[in-house]
């Protein structure tokens, strides 16, 4: 069976406040998912220990961020917490065009953008149980400076307001839940109409499925 290149892939967007345990549980995802993409962005902030350009981010200066900007080597882009992120437009198309489930980890200003030009992309919010918890996780993660933890508690409510925008919202209280949560929710994008007739084009011409319904 041919998969149509142009929707057999899902793209999901993956958004939540700093604290909100997203990074966590989309590495748990990725484990049980291994065939979906995790797209690594490029970021003008520093790394925190632990993190290896190329891993989790391509580490690279305000200058030369904004030279691949204005290249347009950017599929979205944003400021975030007074630093740049973006993700690369050329690998994003052609894992879509070859039909990869691809995962971004971007804020809301980069969710609105990709909703633009992939209307089909899945928006997945992830809510903290409380502000409380938010703080108590960023604290403890004991990764960032004691200003950059305040400015991103301060930022989290107006993050927070953009939940709305999201067609699904996963509440991280407990980490298993809210994992099976996050794997159902692609399970069930898997299943999507498009999605099934793109990946499954000759059963569905077996079976005479149209793709526009009959009425
Ligand atoms: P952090 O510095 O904690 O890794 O990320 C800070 C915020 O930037 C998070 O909300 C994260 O999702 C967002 N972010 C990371 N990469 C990108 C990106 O490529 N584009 C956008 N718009 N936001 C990103």
């Amino acid at each position: 069976m041919q998969a149509n290149p142009t929707t057999a892939g899902s793209l999901f967007l993956v958004a939540a406040p700093s604290g909100a345990g997203k990074s966590t549980l989309v590495n748990a995802l990725l484990q049980q998912e291994p065939a979906i993409k995790l797209s690594i962005s490029f970021t003008t902030r520093d790394p925190r220990p632990g993190e290896v350009n190329g891993r989790e981010y391509h580490f690279t200066t305000v200058e030369n961020f904004l030279e691949r900007r204005a290249q347009g080597e950017f599929l979205e882009s944003a400021e975030v917490h007074g630093n740049y992120y973006g993700t690369s437009r050329i690998l994003i198309e052609q894992q879509m065009a070859a039909g990869t489930d691809i995962l971004l980890e971007i804020d809301w200003q980069g969710s609105q953008q990709v909703k633009k030009r992939f209307p089909g992309a899945v928006g997945i919010f992830i809510l903290p149980p409380s502000i409380a918890a938010l703080e108590d996780r960023l604290k403890k993660r004991g990764q960032d400076e004691p200003n950059v933890i305040t400015r991103r508690i301060l930022a989290a409510g107006g993050e927070i307001a953009h939940a709305s925008e999201f067609e699904y919202v996963i509440i991280n209280q407990e980490f298993a839940l809210a994992l099976s949560e996050l794997n159902a929710i692609v399970k069930a994008t898997r299943c999507r109409f498009a999605q099934q007739a793109s990946r499954n084009t000759a059963l569905f011409a077996q079976l005479g499925i149209h793709a526009n319904p009959i009425i």
